[in-house]
């Protein structure tokens, strides 16, 4: 339903819980967040408001400069603590938060099952996480290549944003049929499903188009379509005022 996601220098944590907070509006279940915070991969997530997740985060440590955040709308798998997102993948090195749904799910699901995946919950969005590890791991690549691999497979609508553990200060991030938007800040990147959580930090904004993939990383932003052709971002200045 609600995705947020920062990478930059600032804690992310602040980022991430207003820009949940301004998603309210849109009707959830859940919600929950990752942090990361050199190489070590922190997941808060619960059945509830974001209210009841800043309760869970009391007192923990929340520390890193990179991170993604979800308010679900259940689709797949009851409202629960452990259908709520970020999922990740078996190796528990990637964390991602989807929007939307992937209709093939079963069939990639049994196909992971056969290859030793074991998935703790009953959502689509842990199918896709683990589809997109096994690609990584089947082509020896990089984790926005393998995304690129992995969306020709995939039947559905999604929004995406991972975090990798072996790359803390990067963000990947794909969509399709449902919408996300980058905010461009001075060495530093937000990502949300509508711009109402960006724009108290910056009016520069791109529009993800349907089957890019997005790179986010040192400072730069590197977009490609599914077929690694790059593609040139148009940065829209918005007008928008909270
Ligand atoms: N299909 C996913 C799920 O049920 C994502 C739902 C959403 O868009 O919030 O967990």
């Amino acid at each position: 339903c609600g995705i947020v996601g920062y990478v930059g220098e600032r804690n992310a944590l602040d980022i991430l819980i207003k820009g949940l907070e301004r998603l309210e509006y849109r009707g959830y279940d859940s919600a929950g967040v990752s942090l990361i915070e050199k190489s070590d991969v922190k997941v808060f997530k619960c059945k509830g408001k974001v209210a009841d997740l800043k309760k869970q985060l009391e007192g923990k440590d929340t520390k890193g400069s990179t991170g993604i955040g979800h308010t679900r709308w259940a689709t797949h798998g009851a409202p629960n603590d452990v259908n709520a997102h970020p999922h990740y993948s078996s190796d528990q090195k990637l964390a991602m938060v989807h929007n939307g749904i992937i209709e093939n799910y079963e069939v990639l699901k049994s196909q992971l099952i056969e290859k030793g995946h074991v998935f703790q919950s009953e959502t689509d969005t842990e199918v896709f996480i683990h589809f997109i590890e096994q690609v990584q791991k089947d082509n020896n690549c990089d984790l926005d290549e393998a995304v690129r691999i992995a969306l020709n497979e995939v039947v559905g609508a999604y929004a995406i944003v991972i975090t990798s553990k072996d790359n803390p200060g990067q963000l990947v991030a794909a969509r399709k049929g449902s919408p996300l938007v980058i905010g461009v800040g001075e060495g530093e990147f937000f990502l949300a499903s509508d711009a109402t959580p960006i724009v108290e930090y910056t009016k520069d904004v791109v529009y993800i188009k349907d089957e890019e993939v997005v790179l986010l990383k040192d400072g730069e932003m590197t977009i490609t379509d599914v077929k690694n052709q790059e593609q040139t971002p148009y940065i829209q200045t918005l007008e928008l005022e909270l």
